[in-house]
């Protein structure tokens, strides 16, 4: 069984088709499904996906685009609906995006530690999201690691996702104790440096994830993405580390089980 650790199946993108898309990756193997929110309305439909879905799990949070709509009332809200519900398995996706900069940064940095004292009070881990302004840069991601040290314990309980720093970077996050994660994304045709990093990731700190509905793989890029295409990842990923597709398979799922608590 697989365990797809990003999606955001809440999205409009799914509306006509959702139940196929869940089928299809059941049918494919991936027998859990982390819905990932990006606001606070988007967190209320995750908990209610998680609700009629017995494969699917919810993460709350709003991501950094938002991040000026974040009040300590948000943060009230968002902490009476996960403990409203023991399907809410972690806070996100949260963190700094300074590439589209659709918050201020100082009001982006302020929400994500607001975000990390919510997840150290309710013992949640954290879906991470770190964009640069551009390539070579390093701003978000040495905030990032800022707050998170002056925040929490480590080992730090948390993923990066959708993985896009260096291999200075990666050291940062492995040192902390965190997951990473990719997409797709690494089976595109122009994403050889990002392989050359994976193959630097321990495979017992990897996750698999899709981001669906974006990032689809090399051959359906453009089209929506959706989380039976997991396969292609697990493919791609198990081809770069030299393991096999079962043994990455069984790893990546134990460490999501472990990441987020889940016992099935
Ligand atoms: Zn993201
Ligand atoms: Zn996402």
């Amino acid at each position: 069984m697989l365990i797809e650790t990003h999606a955001h199946l809440d999205f409009p993108d799914y509306k006509d088709d959702r139940d196929d898309v869940i089928r299809r990756a059941n049918d494919a193997g991936v027998g859990i499904i982390i819905n990932v929110s990006s606001n606070l309305k988007g967190s209320f439909s995750s908990v209610e996906l998680s609700r009629q879905h017995d494969c699917i799990y919810a993460a709350c949070g709003i991501h950094p685009h938002d991040a000026k709509d974040v009040t300590d009332e948000t943060i009230q809200s968002l902490k009476g609906l996960i403990t409203s519900s023991d399907k809410v398995v972690a806070i996100g996706e949260v963190g700094l995006d300074f590439y589209r900069n659709l918050s201020p940064h100082q009001l982006q940095i302020d929400a994500f530690v607001k975000f990390i004292r919510l997840a150290k009070e309710l013992k949640l881990p954290l879906i991470l999201h770190c964009r640069e302004e551009a390539p070579g840069k390093k701003e978000a991601s040495g905030l990032l690691i800022k707050s998170l040290r002056e925040n929490l314990d480590i080992p730090v309980r948390a993923v990066m996702h959708c993985f896009s720093g260096d291999e200075e970077m990666l050291k940062q996050c492995l040192d902390l104790g965190m997951y990473i994660s990719f997409t797709c994304n690494v089976t595109f045709k122009n994403a050889a440096k990002l392989r050359e990093v994976l193959k630097a990731v321990p495979v017992e700190r990897l996750l698999l994830e899709t981001d669906a509905p974006f990032l689809a793989p090399e051959g359906k890029r453009g089209q929506r993405n959706e989380p039976a295409y997991l396969r292609y990842l697990l493919e791609a990923i198990s081809e770069n580390l030299g393991i096999s597709k079962d043994e990455v398979e069984r790893i990546t799922t134990e460490n999501a089980k472990n990441l987020f608590g889940i016992r099935i």
